[in-house]
């Protein structure tokens, strides 16, 4: 899951990492959001419903797999405890007030997630065991020369897991609200990221990378998704990080004002006075 939140930078000596989350917000959100967010280190004014619910889910799950690696059959009750526990916590928190677009409320998400843990577990695959191998990494991003770029990549798996036939992969967990497109899983840096990862943890490429989408749909959902990432992938996303540092080289960050992050962004007053020297 991309909610996970890992320290890029030190107020004192900038940004010292890049994640796939912080090359996403780049990217894909908002170059201003990102300078806000890891640039400065902005405290946020809100944190997004969305955001609350993904990183709930995502200790929910986590309980689940320690329950796996520890050969406990894995309890819907325990996992909904946490679920509830991190809902709670978010919306008691009176000086990040949660927003949300769609009315979503802590009880609401709570029963959404409730279903989708059973979903999740009713679909696990009895033969596919979770390995505890380094979840949290520092690797080096390399450019197209093979050069160390100044600042390697920061994150941390969601699993790894080894099937019946003896093959070791990655699942990521992600939240969404609807499906993704082909298009969509097709091209999300989140899978050439962690495949790159991954090689310098097992020393080899893994066998597998997948998605486990849990979807907040009217009848909630989970799919599941193996993807596969090509060298080109690999280079555009290397690149991708090169022009991040560009940017943070430069100081140049435009608000994208058209981002679908706007309706809840955790820095909406800031950038309000952007044009002004903000
Ligand atoms: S409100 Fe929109 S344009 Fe402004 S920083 Fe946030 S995402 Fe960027």
């Amino acid at each position: 899951m991309d909610t996970k939140e890992v320290a890029l930078s030190s107020p004192a000596e900038g940004v010292d990492y890049h994640s796939y989350s912080s090359v996403h917000t780049f990217a894909d959100v908002c170059p201003l959001q990102y300078r806000f967010r890891y640039v400065e280190r902005r405290p946020r004014e809100s944190v997004a419903a969305a955001v609350v619910f993904g990183s709930a889910m995502n200790a929910a799950l986590v309980g689940i797999d320690e329950d796996l690696v520890r050969g406990r059959p894995p309890g819907l009750g325990r996992a909904a405890e946490v679920l509830r526990a991190r809902l709670e916590e978010a919306y008691s928190d009176g000086g990040v007030p949660v927003v949300s677009t769609r009315g979503e409320t802590l009880e609401g998400l709570y029963e959404k997630g409730r279903k989708l843990l059973g979903c999740y577990l009713e679909g696990l695959a009895p033969e596919e065991v979770p390995v505890e191998l380094p979840r949290r990494f520092t690797v080096p991003l390399l450019d197209g020369e093979g050069r160390a770029l100044p600042r390697p990549l920061l994150g941390e798996l969601d699993r790894w897991v080894r099937t019946a036939d003896g093959r070791v992969g990655i699942g990521d967990w992600k939240t969404a609200s609807s499906r993704w497109t082909a298009d969509r899983l097709r091209k999300d840096d989140q899978a050439t990221a962690y495949l790159w990862a991954a090689e310098w943890i097992l020393g080899r490429r893994p066998d597998f990378f997948r998605y486990e989408i849990l979807l907040k749909t009217a009848r909630p959902v989970v799919e599941r998704h193996v993807v596969e990432r090509t060298e080109r992938d690999r280079r555009r996303f290397l690149r991708k990080v090169a022009e991040v540092d560009k940017a943070l080289k430069s100081g140049v960050f435009v608000p994208n004002d058209q981002s679908f992050a706007c309706a809840t962004c955790p820095f909406r007053r800031a950038c309000e006075t952007w044009q002004d020297g903000g």
